[in-house]
C-alpha cells in the first residue's frame, strides 16, 4: 500500500471489509463493541489494536478507515479524527501545551483559529503572532523553549502564501513542532510533510466532504504524537467524529483529487479573466505570477488552490451589491463545496475582529471570498460579471 500514489489510496487505502465482503466501505453507526470476555475486555482498556475498539469516542471502525486513508495520502504515520475542523485545531494545540508555553503563529488566520489562540492565552500559554509571510519575523520570534509554531499554509480569506520548508527549519532549530491548517491547500496539493510540517490539520467539511453535507476534521502526525500526545487529550474531552460523517467523508474522498483539480483549473480560469476587470480593485489569487507569493505556491503546491478572492470597488456597499446579484454563486461561508460560493469575510467570518486588525490583515470594507465550484466556469464566468455590472 505505501508504493500506491495519492489516486489509489484515496480509493483504498485503511479499506476494512467485515464478513460480508460489502463493496463500499460499511457505516458502523454504534458507540460501542460487545466483548468475548470479562478478560477481554479489561486486555482492551489496557492496549488496543488498530482493529480493536472500547467505545466510539476512542475510535470506530468507520472513522478508523477514515483515520488510516487520510494518513496514507498527507504521508503520516497516524491519523485522529475529530467531529469539525475546529476540534482539529483546539485537539492538535490544546493537547500539547501547558501554562507557561510559548507558541508562534501566523496572524493571518480564520477567526476561529485566533479564538483558539486567545483561550490558550487564558490558560497561560503566551501567543507571539507574526506576519507570516516575513521570515525574519518567524526568526525573530522564535526562542529557547518555543513549544509549538502554528499557522494556515494558505491564509483565509486573504490567500497568503507560507513559506512552510522555512518556517518548519527556523521552528525545528528550536525544538518547536510544526503545526500547519492545510485546509485552502487541500490534500490533493499538500506536500505539507514533505516540507516539514510535524502535524497537518484539515477541516474535512471543506474539500474533503466537498458537498456541504457534515462537519468533520482530522489530524495527521506521527504515532507517538497522534496516539500518546493527542488520542489521550481527544477522547475524554470528547469531540469525537460520527461513523456517519466519516462515511461520507470517505465517499468525498473518491472524488477529491478529481474535484479539486477541476475546481483550481476553473479558478485560475476566472482569476485570470478578472484581472484588470474595471469594478475589482483587486484580485488575489496564488495561481497568477503577479501574486506576491506566487512562487512559493507553485513549489509548495503546483497550483493556486480552489478559492479566489476579490476586492470590489466601492466598498462594503460595493461588494454587497455585488454578492446580491449574483444568480449561479451562492451567499455563504463554506468553502471547497461542488457549488461555488462567495462570503464577504469583513461582515461574517472575520466579524469578531476589531476594525484595526481587519485593516491590518487586509480584510477590507470590499473584500470577498469566491470559492470556485464544478459548475461549468464559463457560466460562473458569465454570472460574476453581470452581477460586477450592477456594482
Ligand atoms: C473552516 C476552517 C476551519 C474550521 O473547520 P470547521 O470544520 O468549520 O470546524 C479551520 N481552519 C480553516 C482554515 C478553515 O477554513
Amino acid at each position: 500500500m505505501t508504493d500506491w500514489k495519492t489516486r489509489t489510496k484515496l480509493i483504498h487505502a485503511g479499506a476494512r471489509r467485515s464478513q460480508y465482503g460489502e463493496m463500499s466501505e460499511a457505516i458502523f453507526l454504534t458507540q460501542g463493541f460487545v466483548y468475548d470476555s470479562a478478560e477481554q475486555a479489561e486486555a482492551r482498556f489496557i492496549e488496543s489494536g488498530p482493529d480493536e475498539f472500547i467505545y466510539a469516542r476512542y475510535g470506530n471502525p468507520t472513522v478508523r478507515i477514515f483515520e488510516e486513508r487520510m494518513a496514507a495520502i498527507e504521508g503520516t504515520e497516524d491519523a485522529f479524527a475529530t467531529a469539525s475542523g475546529m476540534a482539529a485545531v483546539n485537539g492538535a494545540l490544546s493537547s500539547m501545551l501547558k501554562a507557561g508555553d510559548h507558541v508562534v503563529a501566523a496572524r493571518a488566520l480564520f477567526g476561529s483559529c485566533l479564538y483558539v489562540l486567545e483561550i490558550l492565552g487564558r490558560f497561560g500559554v503566551e501567543v507571539t503572532l507574526v506576519d507570516g509571510t516575513d521570515l525574519d519575523q518567524w526568526r525573530g520570534a522564535m526562542r529557547v523553549g518555543t513549544k509549538a509554531v502554528f499557522l494556515e499554509s494558505v491564509s483565509n480569506p486573504t490567500l497568503e502564501v507560507i513559506d512552510v520548508k522555512s518556517v518548519a527549519e527556523i521552528a525545528h532549530a528550536v525544538g518547536a513542532t510544526v503545526i500547519v491548517d492545510n485546509v485552502f491547500a487541500t490534500p490533493t496539493f499538500s506536500k505539507a510533510v514533505e516540507l516539514g510540517a510535524d502535524v497537518v490539520v484539515y477541516s474535512a467539511t471543506k474539500h474533503i466532504d466537498g458537498s456541504g453535507r457534515c462537519l468533520g476534521g482530522i489530524v495527521c502526525g506521527t504515532r507517538q504524537f497522534i496516539r500518546k500526545v493527542l488520542e489521550p487529550y481527544l477522547k475524554h474531552t470528547g469531540a469525537a467524529l460520527s461513523p456517519f460523517n466519516a462515511w461520507v467523508m470517505l465517499k468525498g474522498m473518491e472524488t477529491l483529487d478529481l474535484r479539486v483539480r477541476q475546481q483550481a483549473a476553473s479558478a485560475l480560469g476566472i482569476a485570470t479573466a478578472l484581472e484588470g476587470h474595471e469594478k475589482l480593485a483587486r484580485v488575489i489569487y496564488p495561481g497568477l505570477a503577479g501574486h506576491a507569493q506566487h512562487a512559493i505556491a507553485m513549489a509548495q503546491m503546483g497550483a493556486g488552490g480552489t478559492v479566489v478572492t476579490l476586492e470590489v470597488a466601492g466598498g462594503q456597499a460595493g461588494a454587497f451589491r455585488f454578492l446580491n446579484a449574483l444568480e449561479i454563486v451562492k451567499i455563504s461561508n463554506n468553502l471547497g463545496d461542488s457549488k461555488s460560493i462567495i462570503t464577504h469575510p469583513a461582515t461574517t467570518t472575520h466579524q469578531r475582529l476589531p476594525a484595526e486588525q481587519k485593516a491590518m490583515l487586509g480584510i477590507t470594507p470590499g473584500l470577498v471570498r469566491l470559492s470556485v465550484g464544478l459548475e461549468d466556469p464559463e457560466d460562473l464566468l458569465a454570472d460574476i460579471g453581470q452581477a460586477l455590472a450592477q456594482v
